[in-house]
């Protein structure tokens, strides 16, 4: 349970919640809703995670984080710092140190107290520089007095210049050496420190001193002034959050072991070659709780000490992607919009319609029936675009229009790239959807995760060139094909009595290209050597998708609604997808209309949709019928 009020103080008609996309929530607009102060109260789903940084914070461990980016692992770190007694936190001091000014010392104060004392250093300095200049003062008048007084004597004039530089050079010196150096101050911090560390270099994260050219004529800046603290110092007392952790060098990750055993850790220059790398501190403290994260590669790639270090001395936690889709996780949801639209400040708030179709495209982007996703950077990026739409359109709340809007201006780059293709392609694929083609299938993949794209698939069988048939496939859908053909040969074998061992089948993908993910062109794949084997036309205006199985099965494959989306706007009328994906589309209200999708669950169906020219292809699917499988005995009957 999460002690979150969502609602506030506002009010929800029970009845409708259930088929409301607001859950039911009654409100004028997202200002209506109480936004949690708590940073951990604000974050969405993520029940486990929530619980582990939670009990973290309170026994002083760290935290491993495996997940998809944006779902709230550098948030809920930010959290947990807001979590830890803010009594604790201390000031860092280093000094010169006179008997090796190469390694400075350092000192530790309550919060607030390093200030005052570089304060008090500066001032006893302030004085001391004073009498210096009092005693130059003296020394010149009496220099000079006593210059006049041997009537202007070259050598004495000498003599009177040598004393003032000297005298110079000793002000100078003496000056600001004593006074230390405020490496981390924390003197006006509300919370206990959370310091992103991602991505840092060695200096940013271990601390480093700066390199000083005239450190070797003693008129340079003093060693201890060149000290830079790292962001493991700066997380002392609080929390220090590395993502992508896999990605540190192993160096760093080695020392940053180091730094965790040991709670303190000396700071020295971190390029060789500099005058920096001559000094090195006494210990800095680093005593912080670090919160790792990354996707599953991170975990297995980063180093085995170190993530055994905390797993020995801490939690891991696997954040979600999805959560299930209840009246009161979309009230989070509103509540959500209200928070991102709080958070930044400048948008304008949403009006209850234009919360639902951010909820609406939450339940979208999860890709699965009766789930919103939990990719919140994401759906905030959606919120804010909408809020930026409505804005430069003086809207004073922010409407669906405007969500509408900025769902068509929030494309992701993989989707820009396919919207363009589509875009250049459309006269060519327009020409093509109205055409029927032998051996010639639209497929359709995913690209980026949510774009779809269509990617239509040639096949030629020709007759055998060498010992036995040979499956040639270009491109990087190879094994797919490859798999493809198999599986549906053993249909082919039996209803034909032709066996392609004796043929050549070439396999092309037509517009193939990086990023797409080829998960399920096995359908197409057969489809399109059936036609080419049996010399019977494919409808254009047809796309498809879907896995096959050995026995002809079709089963269910990932993006349908991304991939239907992009049948209709590549102008395909008809689209096929697996009737166990039945479930999964939420197409736009915009494509309804202008696509038929038909669901199936064996070959013969998809051929009977895709095949023209009746006698042939009746009897090739009744051929088909007979002789496969239990799927189609459903399809029998009116
Ligand atoms: P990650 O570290 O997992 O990549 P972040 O924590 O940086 O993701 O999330 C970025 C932003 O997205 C957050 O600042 C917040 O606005 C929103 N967000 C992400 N996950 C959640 C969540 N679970 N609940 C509420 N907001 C979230």
């Amino acid at each position: 349970g999460s002690e979150v009020d969502v609602e506030g103080d506002v009010e929800i008609d029970e009845d409708a919640a259930e088929d409301d996309l607001l859950g039911g929530l009654k409100v004028d607009d997202t200002s209506d809703i109480k936004v949690p102060d708590r940073l951990v109260d604000q974050v969405i789903g993520q029940e486990d995670a929530r619980d582990i940084v939670l009990r973290a914070a309170k026994q002083h461990r760290h935290v491993m984080m495996i997940g998809s980016p944006g779902t709230g692992k550098s948030m809920l770190a930010k959290a947990m710092s807001q979590l830890l007694p803010k009594e604790n936190l201390q000031d860092i001091l280093v000094y010169h140190n006179p008997d090796d000014s190469n390694e400075p010392k350092v000192r530790t104060v309550p919060a607030g107290k390093g200030d005052q004392i570089v304060e008090a250093h500066r001032e006893e300095s302030r004085k001391r520089n004073q009498m210096r200049s009092l005693l130059m003062w003296v020394i010149i008048a009496v220099v000079i007095g006593y210059a006049f007084l041997i009537a202007f004597q070259p050598l004495m004039g000498i003599l009177a210049a040598g004393i003032l530089y000297f005298a110079f050079r000793y002000t100078n010196q003496g000056g600001d050496a004593m006074v230390p150096k405020l490496l981390i101050n924390n003197a006006d911090r509300q919370t206990a420190p959370f310091k992103d560390a991602t991505g840092a270099h060695a200096g940013a994260l271990l601390g480093d001193v700066r390199h000083d050219p005239f450190q070797s004529g003693g008129m340079g800046t003093p060693a201890h002034e060149r000290v830079e603290s790292g962001a493991i110092h700066e997380a002392n007392k609080g929390v220090l959050f590395l993502d992508e952790i896999n990605t540190l060098d192993v160096r760093s990750q080695q020392k940053l072991m180091t730094a965790i055993q040991e709670g303190e850790f000396s700071i020295t220059g971190q390029s060789e070659r500099s005058s920096g790398a001559m000094v090195q501190t006494e210990p800095v403290p680093c005593d912080f709780i670090m919160v790792a994260a990354g996707n599953m590669d991170a975990m297995e790639n980063m180093h085995p000490a170190l993530r055994s270090r905390i797993k020995g001395y801490g939690y891991e936690v696997y954040m979600e992607d999805t959560i299930d889709d209840t009246p009161e996780m979309r009230r989070k949801y509103a509540r959500f919009v209200a928070q991102e639209v709080e958070n930044d400040g400048r948008l304008p708030h949403f009006e209850p319609d234009a919360v639902s179709e951010i909820i609406l495209e939450a339940k979208r982007r999860a890709g699965r029936k009766d789930s919103l996703t939990l990719e919140l950077r994401n759906l905030g990026g959606l919120v804010r675009v909408a809020g930026d739409i409505a804005k430069s359109k003086g809207h004073e709340k922010t409407q669906r229009a405007d969500v509408l809007e900025a769902k068509k201006r929030s494309r992701s780059i993989e989707q820009q790239v396919a919207d363009d293709y589509i875009e250049r392609r459309k006269d060519y694929e327009l020409r093509a959807t109205e055409q029927d083609a032998v051996g010639r299938v639209n497929g359709l993949a995913v690209m980026g995760g949510d774009s779809g794209i269509m990617m239509p698939v040639m096949a030629e069988v020709t007759p055998r060139q060498g010992e036995g048939g040979e499956i040639f496939a270009t491109g990087k859908l190879q094994e797919i094909a490859q798999e493809a053909v198999e599986n549906v040969s053993a249909i082919i074998k039996k209803y034909t009595g032709e066996s392609i061992a004796d043929k050549d089948i070439h396999i092309q993908f037509v517009q193939s290209y990086e990023g797409v993910e080829g998960d399920s062109a096995s359908i197409t794949v057969a489809t399109a050597v059936i036609s080419a084997l049996e010399d019977i036309p494919i409808d254009q205006s047809l796309a498809m998708t879907g896995s096959l199985s050995v026995r002809g099965d079709v089963l269910p494959v990932g993006g349908v609604t991304h991939k239907i989306e992009a049948a209709a706007k590549a102008g395909c009328d008809k689209v096929i997808i697996p009737k166990a994906n039945e479930q999964d589309v939420m197409i736009e209200d915009e494509y309804k209309d202008e696509i038929e999708v038909i669901p199936v669950s064996h070959l013969s169906e998809v051929l009977d949709v895709a095949l023209v020219g009746e006698p042939e292809k009746d009897s090739l699917v009744t051929r088909l019928k007979s002789i496969t499988g239990k799927a189609l005995d459903q399809q029998v009957g009116p």
